[in-house]
């Protein structure tokens, strides 16, 4: 069978949100260039991973000295409306890459039902603000009412937090004052 597929090179709209009610809650990415819209079905747990790694990637490069790492992130707006003609998937396997050159973050995101060795079925490439201002995003999308890490915005979970800002080695736990 073979998938249509979509490449956006330049992404004007980069946004993540969950549809439907607490507890039936479904995850969606939402990506655009000046022609199409594309809306990427995923799980939860796919979204958090990428929300973590796009801020592994930031906190790399502000290690590194890259200025546009270190500047702040816009904050994201409310999610407008989807176009009913955009172009739709389930995310299967995600892949995230990094253009040193251009400083650039490309996805490549292959259907759910795609063979092992189909390409990816969408690739977009995004710059640095536009992956900070999504981990913002992302990370409260996720926590749906559960407190954000400060330094990093994904949720903490009563058991502790494993920040990427730690290189996740140091969990820091929420402890009463004492
Ligand atoms: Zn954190």
């Amino acid at each position: 069978m073979a998938f249509e597929r979509r490449q956006f090179e330049e992404v004007t709209r980069a946004e993540a949100e969950a549809i439907g009610v607490p507890g039936q809650r479904r995850f969606r990415m939402i990506f655009a260039d000046q022609y199409e819209t594309a809306v990427l079905w995923l799980e939860k747990q796919q979204l958090q991973a990428l929300g973590l790694a796009f801020e592994q990637i930031i906190g790399q490069l502000r290690s590194a000295g890259v200025a546009e790492a270190r500047a702040a992130a816009p904050r994201p707006g409310p999610v407008g409306p989807v176009p009913p003609d955009a172009w739709e998937i389930q995310v299967g396997r995600l892949m995230v890459g990094f253009d040193e050159d251009r400083n650039l973050v490309s996805l490549f995101i292959h259907d759910i039902e795609a063979d092992e060795d189909d390409p990816p079925s969408f690739v977009c490439r995004m710059n640095l603000a536009q992956i900070g201002t999504m981990a913002i995003q992302i990370g409260e999308v996720v926590a749906a009412g559960r407190p954000l890490c400060p330094r990093c915005h994904q949720p903490i979970d009563p058991g502790g937090h494993v920040c990427p800002h730690d290189n996740g080695h140091f969990p820091h736990l929420i402890r009463p004052i004492d």
